[in-house]
C-alpha cells in the first residue's frame, strides 16, 4: 500500500538553528534594510527563499568526501574523480572544473561569441546574456509561446520554438549562429522543463546547419524526472538514462554545480570537440586556475562528484519535485495567483494580480515580498518591474511585463513543517492584503537595481 505523504528521505544529522523573530522585530529589521529583502541579515530571516543556487544541505556522504579532498595543484584524485563522474554523465571527453557556472560561461561564451555573432536560447539565464553581450554578440530568446501566458498549463513550457529556431538560424547565416543554448530546465519560469522530443528536434536543426548545442544543465536531474513522468515514451529509462540521452544530443554543457550537484560552490564546462576544449583550456588556465581544479579546492570536487550521483536517486527527485509542487499546490488552493504549472526549483506568484489595488508603479512584486517578510520572515524575491523595469525620456516608469515573485526552495534545507508555515503566511497575507501598500524607490544604482536599491512605502 502506499501513503499520501512523502516523507523527507534523509535523516537530519546536523542543525543549524533558526532565529524566531516577532513580527515586530521584523518590522524594524525590515525598515532598517528600506524594505529590499537583500539588505536583510540573513540572521534575520527564518525561511530563506531568495534562491536555490548554492544553498543544498550537503549529504554525510558528501560531508566525508569534503575530508577526503585531495588538496594537490595536478592531477588531483578528486579531480579524477569529478572527471570520471561528469565524463560518464555527460558523454564528453574534455571536462574543465570551474568555480561557478558563469565562469565556464564567460570561458566558452567569450572565446565563441564576438560582434556579428548570435546565441539562440529557450531562453538565456542572466549571466549567460550578460556574458554573451559583453562579448559583443546578440542573445535571442525563443521559448515557445505556451511558455508566455503565467496561468497557463503546459506539461514542457521550458520547450524552444522549432520553427523559429531554423528561419533564424536560416536568417542569419548558420555560420554566425555561435550557438544554441538549451536550458533545463527553463530556469525563468520557475524551472519549467523541456522535453526530450524538443531536445531531440533541436539537435536535429543544429546538426543540419551545423550550429553548435550546448546544454546548460544545471537542473538536468530534476528536468529528467518531469521527462520519465510526463513523456510516455522514456518512461522506462531510468532519470540518470534521461539525462545521457539528452547528454547525447549536444556538443557539449556548462553547468553551476550550486544547483543539481548539490553542492555551495563549483560548476563545470564539458565539451566533445578537443580543439575548442584546447581553446577554452587556455582561458581557463589564465584565469580560474590550473586545468585540473579550475578555481576550485580539491573538497569542493570531491562534493560535486558524490552530489551529482546523488541527485539522480529516485526517492530524492521524488521529494524534491513533489515537495515543490505541494507548496504550490497548496498556495493555489488558498486563491494565490501563480505561474503553472509548478516548475521544479520554485513557486511564482502574480503580485500584480493579488494586489489589484496597487499600480504598477508602485511595484506589487515589491509589496509581497515585503509583506512575506513582515508577516512570516520568509525571504522571496522580486522578479518584476524592480528587476527588469526601465525608464522612458520623461523618467516614467516602463514596467516589466509580470510583476511576478519567486520563492525558490533550497535543496534537502527545509521541512514539510516549514512548507506548511510558509502556506499559513500567505493565508494571513491574503486575509490582510486590502491594507497592504504599494513602493516608490528613493535610492537606486544605474545597473542591476534590485539588489541595492532603497525603497519608501507609499502612505
Ligand atoms: C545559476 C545558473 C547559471 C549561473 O551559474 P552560477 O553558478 O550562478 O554562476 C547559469 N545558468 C542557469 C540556468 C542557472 O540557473
Amino acid at each position: 500500500m502506499s501513503f499520501k505523504t512523502i516523507i523527507e528521505p534523509f535523516k537530519i544529522k546536523s542543525v543549524e538553528p533558526i532565529k524566531v523573530t516577532t513580527e515586530v522585530e521584523r518590522k524594524n529589521y525590515l525598515v532598517n534594510a528600506f524594505f529590499n529583502p537583500f539588505l536583510l541579515q540573513a540572521d534575520h530571516v527564518m525561511i530563506d527563499f531568495l534562491t536555490d543556487s548554492g544553498t543544498s544541505a550537503m549529504s554525510a556522504a558528501q560531508w566525508a568526501g569534503v575530508m577526503l579532498g585531495d588538496e594537490a595543484y595536478a592531477g588531483s584524485r578528486s579531480w579524477l574523480h569529478m572527471e570520471r563522474v561528469v565524463k560518464a554523465l555527460t558523454h564528453c571527453e574534455y571536462i574543465l572544473p570551474t568555480h561557478q557556472g558563469r565562469a565556464a560561461e564567460r570561458i566558452l561564451y567569450s572565446h565563441l561569441g564576438g560582434k556579428g555573432k548570435t546565441f539562440i536560447s529557450n531562453t538565456h539565464f542572466d549571466t549567460t546574456r550578460a556574458n554573451i553581450e559583453f562579448s559583443g554578440a546578440e542573445a535571442i530568446d525563443i521559448p515557445i509561446k505556451e511558455s508566455k501566458i503565467p496561468s497557463f498549463d503546459y506539461p514542457f513550457k521550458g520547450n524552444l520554438d522549432v520553427e523559429k529556431l531554423e528561419k533564424l538560424i536560416v536568417e542569419q547565416g548558420a555560420k554566425n549562429v555561435a550557438a544554441v543554448i538549451l536550458t533545463v530546465t527553463n530556469n525563468s519560469g520557475g524551472g519549467q522543463p523541456v522535453s526530450l522530443a524538443n531536445a531531440k528536434a533541436v539537435s536535429a536543426i543544429c546538426r543540419k546547419h551545423r550550429v553548435l548545442l550546448i546544454l546548460d544543465c544545471c537542473r538536468v536531474a530534476e528536468n529528467a524526472y518531469f521527462i520519465k513522468h510526463r513523456e510516455e515514451e522514456f518512461s522506462k529509462l531510468s532519470y540518470y538514462e534521461i539525462a545521457q540521452e539528452m547528454f547525447k544530443l549536444c556538443d557539449g554543457a556548462v553547468m553551476s554545480a550550486k544547483k543539481d550537484a548539490l553542492v555551495n560552490m563549483g560548476g563545470f564546462l564539458a565539451l566533445k570537440d578537443k580543439t575548442l576544449a584546447d581553446a577554452c583550456k587556455s582561458l581557463l588556465i589564465i584565469t580560474e586556475g590550473f586545468a585540473t581544479y579550475g578555481g576550485l579546492s580539491g573538497r569542493d570536487m570531491e562534493a560535486i562528484a558524490i552530489g551529482l550521483q546523488e541527485v539522480f536517486e529516485p526517492d530524492y527527485l521524488k521529494y524534491r519535485i513533489r515537495s515543490v509542487t505541494y507548496l504550490g499546490e497548496k498556495m493555489h488552493q488558498l486563491g494565490v495567483p501563480l505561474m503553472l504549472p509548478i516548475g521544479g526549483h520554485a513557486v511564482y506568484v502574480d503580485a500584480r494580480a493579488m494586489y489589484p489595488h496597487i499600480p504598477v508603479e508602485e511595484y506589487p512584486g515589491q509589496t509581497l515580498v515585503c509583506d512575506l517578510y513582515h508577516y512570516g520572515g520568509i525571504r522571496a524575491v522580486e522578479v518584476g518591474s524592480v528587476m527588469f523595469g526601465k525608464y522612458d525620456d520623461d523618467k516614467k516608469l516602463i514596467p516589466a511585463p509580470n510583476d511576478l515573485v519567486r520563492l525558490a526552495i533550497p535543496r534537502r534545507v527545509y521541512t514539510q513543517s516549514h512548507i506548511e508555515y510558509v502556506i499559513e503566511v500567505f493565508q494571513k497575507i491574503l486575509n490582510e492584503k486590502e491594507k497592504s501598500k504599494g513602493f516608490y524607490i528613493i535610492e537606486e544604482p544605474l545597473f542591476l537595481r534590485h539588489f541595492t536599491a532603497k525603497f519608501e512605502r507609499v502612505e
